[in-house]
């Protein structure tokens, strides 16, 4: 029976490793060498860790196969943003962006296929669901970009590709782990630099603000009153505005709102008072966020001057709020829309065009 090492934490991994290799009669210092490999300087395959003996590296490929997501697409935008398509063992497809931004470079990983919870405004939504990632199939998103070339090496990781990573918590509280220990992925990202993006799924919300670390929290509000929200996240029927502000009054650290700026629908001055209203005493930072397409067809973004018009009303009331620019839009590079772009003109319904992408592998 083989052991999947890229879905343990960085202790339990090494705890099966060095009793396989005790009983084995290795010597003592094979668990440290190993060890470096599959998250720290990872290798694709024991093949590659060319500083083993040959026998060895024969026995952990029966014991410890080390399985990959294979690169479907990859498209490079105009303003630099990077889009991978991975395909996973059994066909599902899942996403990962790198954006690239001064010395930071950005990965929003996805932590789902698909997504069960049906936001009006994305294409994740949309899909629906199809299945729970393992902790080596999100933490593979990053393992796999730095086999590609280790200086890709990601600075900060943003759970904000498909999914809901508070729906999949078991996984996603293993990744965390990899992520960020000094001996997890390319020798650790700092808690400061993992930000989590949920809906707000509150008891596992609770079990994330119990970790000790200080990881990032960024919850997806777009919109400041229940009865809006409804209309656009059905989530909100579950767990519930109020509710959902008492939990984040709770949380000890700093939190930032994601407000998706839509049309007619959420982006009056009138919305933006009630929105300051919950801001303000949380002293949340305010993410304002671009509508991009793919979900449903009748949604349209703000205008440009309504966002900026919004965006200086929050400031009037004291709230600090970013206007976020579109990363990737002639990549497709929001949640969930290259898959459906993809599947889409597999099926013949639609075309990928080719030449909008600067580069397509
Ligand atoms: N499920 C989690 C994390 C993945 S979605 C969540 O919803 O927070 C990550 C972010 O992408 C969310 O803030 C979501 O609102 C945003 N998003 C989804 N569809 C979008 C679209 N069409 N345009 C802009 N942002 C979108
Ligand atoms: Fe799921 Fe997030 Fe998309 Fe809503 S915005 S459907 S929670 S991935």
């Amino acid at each position: 029976m083989s052991i999947d090492l890229l879905s343990l934490t960085p202790d339990a991994a090494r705890a099966a490793l060095g009793q396989w290799l005790a009983q084995r009669g290795e010597a003592p210092y094979r668990v440290r060498q190993l060890f470096r490999r599959w998250w720290q300087r990872p290798v694709a395959r024991w093949a590659e860790a060319t500083d083993l003996p040959d026998s060895l590296r024969t026995a952990l490929d029966a014991a410890f196969p080390l399985r990959r997501l294979m690169l479907r697409t990859h498209q490079v935008s105009r303003d630099g943003t990077e889009k991978f398509l991975w395909a996973l063992e059994d066909g599902e497809a899942i996403e990962s962006v790198l954006i690239p931004e001064g010395k930071r470079r950005t990965l929003c990983i996805s932590s789902q296929a698909g997504c069960a919870l049906g936001c009006i405004f994305c294409a994740t939504g949309r899909m629906g669901f199809r299945r729970n990632l393992s902790a080596r199939e999100i933490a593979g998103q990053v393992r796999e970009l730095i086999m590609r070339d280790p200086a890709l090496k990601p600075t900060n990781i943003v759970f904000m590709g498909m999914g809901e990573p508070l729906l999949n918590w078991d996984a996603v509280d293993t990744t965390l782990t990899i992520l960020n220990q000094p001996d997890g992925l390319g020798g650790g990202i700092g808690a400061r630099h993992i930000t989590l993006s949920t809906v707000g799924i509150l008891p596992n919300l609770a079990k994330f603000a119990r970790r000790p670390e200080q990881f990032r929290l960024a919850v997806s509000l777009h919109a400041p009153n229940a009865t809006l929200r409804r209309e656009l996240m059905p989530i909100e029927k579950k767990y519930t505005l109020p509710e959902l502000m008492d939990a984040l009054k709770q949380f000890r650290r700093r939190v930032t709102l994601e407000y998706v700026l839509i049309g007619g629908m959420n982006d009056s001055l009138e919305t933006a008072d009630q929105l300051a209203k919950l801001a303000r005493p949380l002293e949340a930072l305010v993410n304002l966020l671009p509508l991009h397409p793919g979900g449903a067809p009748d949604l349209t973004p703000s205008s440009r001057a309504h966002m900026l018009a919004f965006e200086r009303r929050l400031k009037q009331h004291g709230v600090a709020a970013v206007l976020r620019r579109s990363r990737g839009l002639d990549i497709s590079a929001a949640c969930g829309q290259l898959r459906v772009e993809v599947e889409g003109a597999m099926r013949g319904r639609s075309k990928v065009r080719a030449e909008e992408h600067a580069h397509i592998e």
